[in-house]
């Protein structure tokens, strides 16, 4: 099977694709992504490059009136990312396609 291109016109240009969910160490489920473009980690400050699995924090930022939400990404070194689905939490971070 071959990817079409053609999804891509869909949405605007991609920073991040969404894995799938994912489990925390702690047993929580959260959402996982892989990085397009380089992201640094809120928490760490380190450098998710791009192909690399992180995952998002949602951040409440009191402000005047609006409460604003913003979702920072958090790299894996800071928290591990278990990728549920048909594989047993490997994820191949290679890109490469699998025949
Ligand atoms: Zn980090």
């Amino acid at each position: 099977m071959s990817d079409t291109p053609r999804f891509h016109k869909a949405r605007p240009p991609g920073k991040s694709r969404i894995v799938g969910p994912a489990r925390l160490p702690d047993g929580a489920t959260t959402m996982a992504y892989r990085a397009v473009q380089p992201y640094v980690c809120e928490q760490c400050g380190a450098e998710i490059a791009p192909d690399a699995l992180f995952s998002r924090r949602t951040i409440q930022r009191a402000q005047t009136l609006a409460t604003n939400l913003a979702r920072m990404p958090v790299c894996t070194d800071c928290r591990p990312l278990r990728v549920e689905g048909d594989g047993d939490g490997l994820v191949s971070d290679a890109g490469a396609p699998l025949g």
